[in-house]
């Protein structure tokens, strides 16, 4: 079975590390041209840049804060100058815990920061997405939930897993209102994935007891997540949608 996404135009958000620029990666490879979204980390986009048209993909780079309505207009105007037309297929993959808190000494800005990264990014690019996917008949958006959206998260992580829990319904009621439109929308959920976000947000100690608690034996890396989120976007999947996939090693 050869997995495709040929003539597809991909947008992945927060694709400059980590699980984003493994899906990037692997999209370019399966044929997609990839509009590649970043923030902060432009020397990772560019690397990235530079790697997929060294393998002769298709790609380019878009910088904004997806968690910014103007930004997010941009990034997708920009997307369409760069590679000809407007995204086939969004994978909603930037995130960030921002920091851990516990909610009884949580900060109201930190709590905004929180759900405008994780979960207001996700309904602008959508929206934004959909108003050329609805005509067209035709779109993919798969969202990046995580295990946290079942378990509430590990210490001081309550209001990250809260998002992802709400990515998730978001996920099912959007996929029931542009069904109708041949546009399918699905979740991967990642379980513990080794990527720059746990460099920033996870001490040495809780990383090494995550393997004990992995049945599996190991934590994941970024390509464990691709393949899914490819799968998902091609046309082999065209009956797929209104569905969480989680890939967590059997946590
Ligand atoms: P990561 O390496 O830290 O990647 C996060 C990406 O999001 C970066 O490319 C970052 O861009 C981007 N980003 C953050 N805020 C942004 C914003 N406002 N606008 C645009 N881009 C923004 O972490 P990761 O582990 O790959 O995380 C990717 C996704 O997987 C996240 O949604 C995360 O919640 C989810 N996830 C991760 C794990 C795990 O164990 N790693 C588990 C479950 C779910 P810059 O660096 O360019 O600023």
């Amino acid at each position: 079975m050869d997995v495709r996404l040929d003539d597809k135009i991909m947008l992945v958000t927060g694709a400059s590390t980590g699980i984003g620029r493994a899906i990037a990666e692997q999209a370019a490879r399966s044929g997609a041209a990839v509009a590649i979204n970043y923030l902060s980390s432009q020397s990772e986009a560019e690397s990235l840049k530079a790697q997929i048209d060294e393998e002769r993909g298709t790609c380019c780079l878009v910088k904004g804060d997806v968690s910014d309505e103007e930004e997010v207009l941009r990034i997708f105007s920009e997307t369409a100058e760069k590679l000809g037309r407007a995204p086939d297929c969004l994978v909603n993959n930037a995130g960030s815990m921002i920091g851990r808190s516990p909610i009884a000494e949580m900060e109201t800005a930190v709590w905004d920061r929180v759900y405008a990264v994780n979960m207001r990014s996700v309904f602008l690019c959508c929206r934004r997405a959909l108003k050329t996917m609805i005509p067209n008949r035709s779109g993919v958006i798969i969202n990046i939930s995580s295990i946290g959206a079942y378990t509430g998260g590990g210490p001081g992580s309550t209001a990250y897993a809260s998002t992802k829990g709400a990515m998730n319904t978001f996920t099912m009621g959007l996929a029931r209102e542009v069904a109708p439109y041949n546009i399918r929308v699905m979740a991967v959920g990642p379980g513990v994935i080794e990527t720059p976000f746990h460099d920033k947000f996870t001490t040495p100690e809780r990383r090494g007891a995550f393997e004990k608690m992995i049945p599996l034996g190991r934590v994941g890396r970024p390509e464990d997540i691709a393949p899914m989120v490819i799968l998902l976007a091609s046309d082999l999947s065209s009956f797929t949608t209104a569905h969480h996939f989680d890939i967590t090693g059997g946590m």
